[in-house]
């Protein structure tokens, strides 16, 4: 392996630069020529692809988002698209990937490689923390903060106004974000896809919390629960207590961006690294994380289909703190 391709793709997350910037310094280290792809897979397809240098990664590690960009790209679903992207990495001679993102951009690495035979190694890049190979995502750390950041500030406003506020955090179809900014700030329930929640159960811990004069309610919902977002469970509540003053916030997209925490950075730092050494490694097809703080590698087809699981734990600890 002479040249290494570098992209982001699919959700931004914050440490993605950092990743990034890792992978080229690790490149040049072992005396690599790194490429940086523009907008994932997309720009890999129209041949947006350049030699970056060390300038192109001065000041990147401490930025939010991801200066290559990121793009979905519906063409590199299709063979003929993949055949285009092949075509143009080898009029570079790039002869081995970092992919840095989500399961869909993984998956896609994975076919390319078995399709191909571009060795590629993926770097876990989404805020969602659901891949399944890695204790922790690179950008979720950060995005935890953020909602929790927000959060605080929404409960200052709650308690003004003794109102029941209903924060809706993103995560896709897992829980993971819910869960932790619930727990950090002090929430009066967490609703997650992946566990059921009645309302009724709702409206009691809600009742008790009446009973013991507590001052402010806030529940964050997941965005992908079964019984719907912030807003449709917030009108079932309403029906139910009808005297509550209640408040509805989505958080949205702020919660992808913002400079990355000192774990993210890190954590990013030490997988970029590590996806280059185990490229020259001859590891391929695998997405590197980390787990009880060790490197590990993990076949990319395992690391998307299985199924990454809350922790029941967690979940219990939650429901002490807010009962
Ligand atoms: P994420 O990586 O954050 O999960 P997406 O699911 O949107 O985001 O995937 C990002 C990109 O990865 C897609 O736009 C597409 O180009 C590529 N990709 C996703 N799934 C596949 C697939 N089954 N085959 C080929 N490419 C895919």
């Amino acid at each position: 392996i002479k040249k290494i391709g570098v992209l982001t793709s699919g959700g931004d997350a914050p440490g993605m630069n950092a990743a990034i910037r890792a992978v080229v310094r690790a490149g040049f280290y072992y005396k690599l020529e790194v490429y940086g792809i523009y907008r994932g897979y997309e720009g890999m397809i129209n041949n947006d692809i350049r030699k970056l240098e060390n300038k192109s990664i001065a000041h990147v590690l401490e930025r939010g988002g991801t200066f290559l960009k990121s793009a979905r790209s519906e063409e590199f679903k299709t063979i003929e698209g993949r055949q285009k992207a092949y075509d143009n990495l080898k009029s570079h001679g790039i002869d081995a990937l970092v992919v840095i993102g989500g399961d869909g951009s993984l998956t896609g690495a994975h076919l390319f490689y078995k399709e191909f035979g571009i060795p590629a190694v993926g770097l876990p890049g989404t805020i969602d923390n659901d891949l399944f190979g890695t204790d922790l995502t690179i950008g979720f750390d950060t995005a935890c903060n953020t909602a929790i950041e927000a959060i605080d500030k929404i409960r200052d406003t709650a308690t003004s106004h003794d109102r029941l506020f209903f924060v809706e955090v993103m995560g896709r179809d897992a829980g993971f974000i819910a869960i932790n900014a619930g727990i950090g700030s002090a929430a009066a329930a967490i609703l997650i896809p992946e566990k059921k929640f009645p309302v009724e159960k709702l409206i009691d811990r809600l009742k008790f919390r009446e009973k013991a004069k507590k001052e402010s309610n806030v529940v964050i919902v997941a965005e992908g629960g079964k019984s719907g977002g912030a807003q449709e469970i917030s009108e079932k509540v309403k029906k139910i207590l009808p005297t509550y003053d209640i408040k509805v916030t989505i958080l949205g997209h702020l919660q992808r961006g913002g400079a990355p925490s000192s774990f993210d950075r890190i954590l990013a730092s030490k997988l970029g690294v590590s996806a280059v050494e185990g490229l020259l490694h001859g590891k391929y097809d695998v997405m590197v994380g980390i787990i009880n703080n060790k490197i590990v590698f993990t076949p990319i087809k395992r690391a998307i289909v299985d199924d990454k699981q809350v922790d029941d734990e967690d979940l219990r600890i939650a429901g002490i703190l807010s009962t």
